[in-house]
């Protein structure tokens, strides 16, 4: 697959590399890592993304050339970190891409595999860890800038290197990232030691609230709580990765209204539970221990739906 990803590359100019809506580290630092390798293959990549770069990850190198409105033709489309077509957003339904072919470069257990090459390794831990095996592949040699972005991805995906997916390859594949000039350190202070106190008002609102539904942990974020802390961004800024810690759940979920009544599901699991499979179930995707997907209003009625889907998997993964 890494050959056949390659091949359509050497043969391409124009390339649109393109990532998940509501991107996280990983999508955003494969993108940019990718397209800085693809030009110093002497490609012309476009980098898109539906939505805005997140605060967290301005700090990465070519993140301001991310464009929601990539103009012109292209001869070749990456997708990167996205397990459907959907997830790709507005960017790829307004590119000029009809017919064109597509590079699916992913490790989603949830790739409906859309591509026209499909290269999904759900062992690898990040889609940057693939991105930096593509990019060896090509033979371009790394420089600080694009092993920083590619870090940044292995560092957010693996959460500092404490999930399950936690490999040798994975640790190898960031060694030889910090020998390119990557700082290990740097980036985990950017990416989990510093936060707005704005998100730390929202955490504490919705602390508050939070329920313990046998070993399910949940929470809820309003568009009014984010308006009543300040809190700009979308999402729930790591919260569920908080709860997921509570030695009396085995998963946690955070649902976070947007302001056009959309409910963000984002789901956790301890190693040994799955929750990618209801996570896909209800229409999203994900990893066994981090998942989600977007519901339609009312919030009441998502929750419902969702709990009782989790308690449902729960009960039939634990026998109990
Ligand atoms: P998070 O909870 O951090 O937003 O997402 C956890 C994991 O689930 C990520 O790998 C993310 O890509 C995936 N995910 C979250 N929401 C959706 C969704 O609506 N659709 C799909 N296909 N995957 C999702
Ligand atoms: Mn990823």
């Amino acid at each position: 697959m890494i050959s056949a990803a390659a091949e359509l590359i050497r043969q391409a100019d124009r390339i649109l590399v393109i990532c998940h809506v509501a991107p996280d580290g990983d999508a955003i630092g494969s993108l940019l890592g990718l397209g800085r390798a693809l030009e110093k293959l002497g490609k012309h990549p476009v980098l898109a993304c539906a939505d805005p770069v997140p605060r967290l990850y301005r700090y990465l190198p070519g993140q301001e050339n991310i464009t929601a409105h990539p103009q012109g033709e292209f001869d070749l489309v990456i997708s990167l970190d996205c397990s459907d077509l959907q997830r790709l957003g507005a960017p790829f339904k307004e590119a000029d891409v009809a017919g064109k072919p597509i590079i699916n470069i992913d490790h989603h257990i949830t790739n409906v595999n859309f591509g026209t090459v499909n290269w999904v390794d759900t062992s690898a831990a990040a889609t940057a860890q693939m991105v930096l095996e593509l990019v060896e592949y090509l033979g371009v040699p790394l420089d600080p800038d694009m092993a920083t972005c590619l870090l940044n991805g292995i560092v957010t995906d693996t959460q500092g290197f404490r999930t399950p997916n936690t490999t040798p390859r994975v640790v190898a594949a960031a060694l030889r990232l910090m020998e390119a000039g990557a700082s290990l350190p740097y980036i985990a202070q950017q990416v989990f030691n510093r936060r707005p106190i704005s998100q730390i008002r929202l955490w504490a609102r919705a602390l508050t609230e939070m329920q313990l539904d046998g070993r399910v942990l949940w929470a809820t974020i309003t568009p009014d709580m984010r308006r009543d802390c300040q809190m700009t961004e979308d999402g729930d800024g790591g919260l569920v990765g908080f709860l997921v810690s509570a030695v009396e759940a085995d998963v946690a979920i955070v649902f976070a209204q947007q302001e056009d009544g959309t409910v963000e599901v984002s789901m956790r699991a301890v190693p040994g539970i799955d929750v990618s499979g209801v996570a896909f179930s209800l229409g999203g995707g994900g990893h066994p221990q981090a998942a989600g997907c977007k519901l339609q209003p009312p919030l009441e009625e998502a929750q419902r739906r969702v709990l009782q889907a989790v308690k449902e998997a729960l009960r039939r993964q634990t026998g109990q």
